[in-house]
This record gives C-alpha cells, sequence and structure tokens, in this order.
C-alpha cells in the first residue's frame, strides 16, 4: 500500500473519520462515530465496500478513537501495512494567528484552545479529537487544517464589521468566515471545469449543507463570504438562521426575559429551518413543501429569498462572474431548489437547463445551457480529500 492520511473532524459527540490516500484520492476506509459521551453511542465503519456496525456506549473520544482503532484492527484495512504518513485535523478556529496549515505542537494546541473564546462550540471538541488522536497516533505527525483558513485575507472592507474600531480589535471582532477548505477545494475546481487558469476565474460558491456558506472568490482569492466572526451569520442554514438584526437579540433580551446563553441556544440550534419548521433536514423539508405544508413552504421561501439575495450582492462584488457553483449535500442534490434559486436571475446571465439540472449523473458537471456565461455548475466538495491534500503537501 502507498502512503495514507488519516483524516479527523471531531465535533462535541461525534468523530468523522477516513483514510485516504493523497496522490490519488482513493478512499481506503471511512468511518463515523456518534453519539460520544451520551446513550446510543454507535460506530459505522467502512472498508471498501463493506459496512461495521457496532452499538455501544462510548465515554469519550478516546474511547472513541480506541473504538475506530479496534475497527481497523479487526475489519482492515491494516493500519500499520497502510503507512499512516500523517493525521490531518479540522480545526474550525484559527483566528488571526493561523491559516496555513500548521503541524500541532503543544505551542499550536495551546494558541488553539486561546482561540476557543472565538469558537466555544467547535475548537473544543475539535482539541478533544486531536488529543485521543495523538495518543493514538504518537509518531505521526498531526496537522492542523484551519475552516477559516481560506478566508484570512479576505479584503479589509468585507472583513471589518463597522463598530468600535479599538473595541473591536481588542476582542478579535471581524469576519473570520468557514467552511474554507470546501470553498477552496470547489472553486478550485470550478475554473479546472471551465478550463480557465485560476487567476483568470471569478466564482461564486454556494456550499448548502446542514450548515451553509456562500463566497465569491476572484482569481483564488476570497472577496467575500456570509458567515462572519462565527458560524451564525449569513444564509439560512438547518439550525442557524443567518442574517438577523441585531436589536432582535436586545429585544428578546428585554422582552422576553432570555439571557445570553439562551440566545446563543436560539441563533444555534433553534433558528434556520429547524426553528421555523421543527425539523433540520432539507429533504424533509421539500417533502413536506411539496405535500402542502405551509410552514416548509414558507421556510422554502426564506432559505431561496436569502440566496438570491446573495447572489446578486456578490456578482456586484466581483464585477464580472464566471460561475456560479452549487455543493454539498443541499446544493448537489436538490436539483428544484438550484431551479428555483436561479430563476429570474436571467439580468446577471444566469440561467439552468432543466434537463441537465434534472439528470441523475453525479460528479462534477454544468447546469446551464451550453455556452451560457456565467456557467451554473455542480461540483461536489470533498473537505476530507482537501485535509489530506493539505497536511500531505506540508510535509
Ligand atoms: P451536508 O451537511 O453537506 O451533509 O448536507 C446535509 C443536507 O443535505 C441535509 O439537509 C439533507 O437533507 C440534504 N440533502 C441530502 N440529500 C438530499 C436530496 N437528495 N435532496 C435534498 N436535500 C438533500
Amino acid at each position: 500500500m502507498s502512503a495514507h492520511v488519516l483524516v479527523i473532524n471531531s465535533g462535541s459527540s461525534s468523530i468523522k473519520y477516513r483514510l485516504i490516500d493523497p496522490v490519488s484520492g482513493a478512499i481506503a476506509a471511512r468511518g463515523l462515530i456518534e453519539r460520544i459521551g451520551e446513550t446510543g453511542g454507535r460506530i459505522a465503519h467502512v472498508n471498501g465496500g463493506a459496512e461495521t456496525v457496532r452499538e455501544t456506549e462510548i465515554a469519550d473520544h478516546r474511547a472513541g478513537m480506541a473504538l475506530a482503532y479496534e475497527m481497523f484492527t479487526e475489519v482492515g484495512p491494516d493500519l500499520s501495512a497502510a503507512e499512516v504518513a500523517a493525521v490531518g485535523h479540522r480545526i474550525v478556529h484559527g483566528g488571526r494567528r493561523f491559516h496555513a496549515p500548521t503541524v500541532l505542537t503543544d505551542e499550536v494546541i495551546a494558541e488553539i484552545e486561546r482561540l476557543s473564546v472565538l469558537a466555544p462550540l467547535h475548537n473544543p471538541p475539535n482539541l478533544v479529537g486531536v488529543a485521543a488522536a495523538r495518543e493514538k497516533f504518537p509518531d505521526v505527525p498531526h496537522v492542523a487544517v484551519f475552516d477559516t483558513g481560506f478566508f484570512h485575507d479576505l479584503p479589509e472592507a468585507a472583513a471589518t464589521y463597522a463598530i468600535d474600531a479599538e473595541l473591536a480589535e481588542r476582542h478579535g471582532v471581524r469576519r473570520y468566515g468557514f467552511h474554507g477548505t470546501s470553498h477552496d477545494y470547489v472553486s478550485a475546481r470550478a475554473a479546472e471545469v471551465l478550463g480557465r487558469d485560476r487567476a483568470e476565474a471569478n466564482v461564486i460558491v454556494l456550499h448548502l449543507g446542514n450548515g451553509a456558506s456562500a463566497s465569491a472568490v476572484r482569481g483564488g482569492r476570497a472577496v467575500e463570504t456570509s458567515m462572519g466572526m462565527t458560524p451564525l451569520e449569513g444564509l439560512v442554514m438547518g439550525t442557524r438562521g443567518g442574517d438577523i438584526d441585531p436589536g432582535v437579540l436586545m429585544h428578546l433580551e428585554r422582552s422576553a426575559g432570555m439571557d445570553v446563553a439562551a440566545l446563543d441556544d436560539l441563533l444555534n440550534h433553534r433558528s434556520g429551518l429547524q426553528g421555523m419548521t421543527g425539523g433540520n433536514d432539507f429533504r424533509t423539508l421539500t417533502e413536506r413543501a411539496e405535500a402542502g405544508d405551509e410552514a416548509a413552504r414558507h421556510a422554502y421561501q426564506v432559505y431561496v429569498h436569502r440566496l438570491r439575495k446573495y447572489i446578486g450582492a456578490y456578482t456586484a462584488v466581483l464585477g464580472r462572474l464566471d460561475a456560479l457553483v452549487f455543493t454539498a449535500g443541499v446544493g448537489e442534490n436538490a436539483a428544484g431548489l438550484r431551479a428555483d434559486v436561479v430563476a429570474g436571475l436571467e439580468v446577471f446571465g444566469l440561467a439552468i437547463d432543466p434537463e441537465r439540472n434534472g439528470s441523475a449523473e453525479r460528479g462534477e458537471r454544468y447546469i446551464s445551457p451550453a455556452g451560457a456565461t456565467p456557467a451554473v455548475l455542480v461540483i461536489p466538495t470533498d473537505e476530507e480529500l482537501a485535509i489530506a491534500r493539505d497536511a500531505w503537501a506540508l510535509l
């Protein structure tokens, strides 16, 4: 076997992992460990086409990593034969300090820990995963790949919140952006599909998954993105509502007696599709809307409206648009949503070819009519592959 990178994405109660050949991109194994520290723990490990599921209590991330290790030993592939050359970790917030992939030394870990104040829901579980993985794989380099990295040189005009400048500087209040690995990978692939040098391609990427964000990328450099200091800003998402007048929060504090913890819970977990309809899953939402459910229809319209607004704004920011790109779970699969988002945007030259859009084809593809500019593309994202390649390139 050739050298592999183990990619780990550690969340608060889950760990996703993937063993990847960074050169060919081939996936040797992948797995999902869920409900860590809760009841109903579960690991699903896929080796080749075969999935092995085990249900067992998983006390903490360390136990989770041990379980993954056991799966590799029992059902394969054999990790010692796979030559794990590095472990790549998704780290959500790099603040101002980190943008490039960075080897996780004790000092770097301490610094990421300090940045947890900017990402209290994300960086701590990322680091728990790092600690558990370093224990299990002490002899290989562990590399942090930052979700904020691609946006580190957003133009100041796009990165700045128009508030008291001194206060903002002191507390790190600025727009950092997230999903950077995906926006970087997808915008690079889009240039490739267009047959253009990346330096010559202007694209808007809509990463529409459970979390969702948009970016405007000019010549390979991100010049705008919809998420801000935290992943709360921007588009309508599964459980987050995106843009909101900050006055609403003051109003709810005064009128509904909500404190910071309650507002945090509202914005992170009880907003977006979840808040408007009681469910965060987009596919379920469309099924409900088609069956005539009013709340689901309404939420769908809010979701579409927000996207169209961002496309218009980002087209203006870019000046010239070469491609609009859909990616992630919703963007790659929901053809009806893509059609509804693009309908009526002829003013920008955007159009969809219904046959191409509705085709069962997967993979990178045009969904605009032949020869149309800007092009409309679907490009499946692959954050794990991008992380593996980043880690590999660093070494
Ligand atoms: P992700 O976070 O990228 O895994 O995307 C998850 C979201 O994609 C969920 O809201 C799913 O409902 C949605 N999704 C996945 N497949 C489809 C599909 N065929 N049609 C509509 N939405 C889908």
